[in-house]
């Protein structure tokens, strides 16, 4: 008998998200204009309760291990830079018993905000989780929001980063950059529009994504 592990490695955690759709190559072309040949939608692995619990817990092994966040526990916030990440930091919460949950959300205005009435000190030490990192953007920008609340970045992590996006986050001057922990390092593709792309060279058939 084998045992179970710990971690699923990186060509696991691509199968669950192959199997559930959350994963998927062709032909895609966003409303920037830009094409790939791949495509993550992630909630698309979330809906299924059972590839949320082994993504979520992998992931939340891979934080324990760091120092900073399991001396720290369980008074830690964890942190979804959207609401895309929401399944993510609930069930990362629960396998670190952290005792607190905040999710940020753009504003009308395009601005990643709390809801209201969270108040400066009241955000414990905080774990940023997310389901993919493309650029970096959406965790950057919860970084500065924690900092205008108080609340030191003790850890970060998500299922998915593009190698493309840093690898680390600069916290504060002075302290060391905390790391990106994520299950999947994927080499994404990106042409700017369809001059260069392969696809269109095979005159592939194109599928517009929403984002
Ligand atoms: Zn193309």
């Amino acid at each position: 008998m084998t045992m179970p592990r710990l971690i699923p490695d990186s060509e696991e955690v691509m199968e669950i998200l192959k199997k559930s759709g959350a994963y998927r190559e062709g032909h895609f072309v966003y409303p920037s204009g830009q094409h790939t040949p791949h495509y993550f939608q992630m909630p698309l692995a979330f809906r299924y309760y059972d590839n949320a619990r082994v993504l979520a817990v992998a992931l939340s092994r891979k934080l324990r291990l760091e120092k900073d966040i399991s001396s720290a526990l369980p008074k830690v916030s964890i942190i979804s830079p959207s609401p895309g990440g929401i399944p993510v930091a609930f069930a990362v919460r629960e396998a670190l018993s952290a005792d607190q949950i905040y999710w940020a959300e753009l504003d009308k205005d395009g601005k990643r905000r709390f809801r209201q009435y969270v108040n400066k000190g009241e955000v414990y030490p905080a774990v940023i989780v997310d389901d993919i990192s493309r650029t970096g953007g959406a965790i950057n920008e919860t970084v500065g929001l924690l900092r205008e609340m108080g609340t030191k970045v003790i850890g970060c992590g998500t299922i998915v980063r593009f190698k493309g996006a840093p690898a680390q986050l600069e916290v504060s001057v002075g302290d060391d950059p905390v790391p990106i922990l994520s299950l999947v390092e994927f080499d994404a593709k990106w042409y700017d529009d369809g001059q260069d792309c392969t696809d269109c060279q095979k005159d592939a058939p194109v599928e517009h994504v929403r984002f």
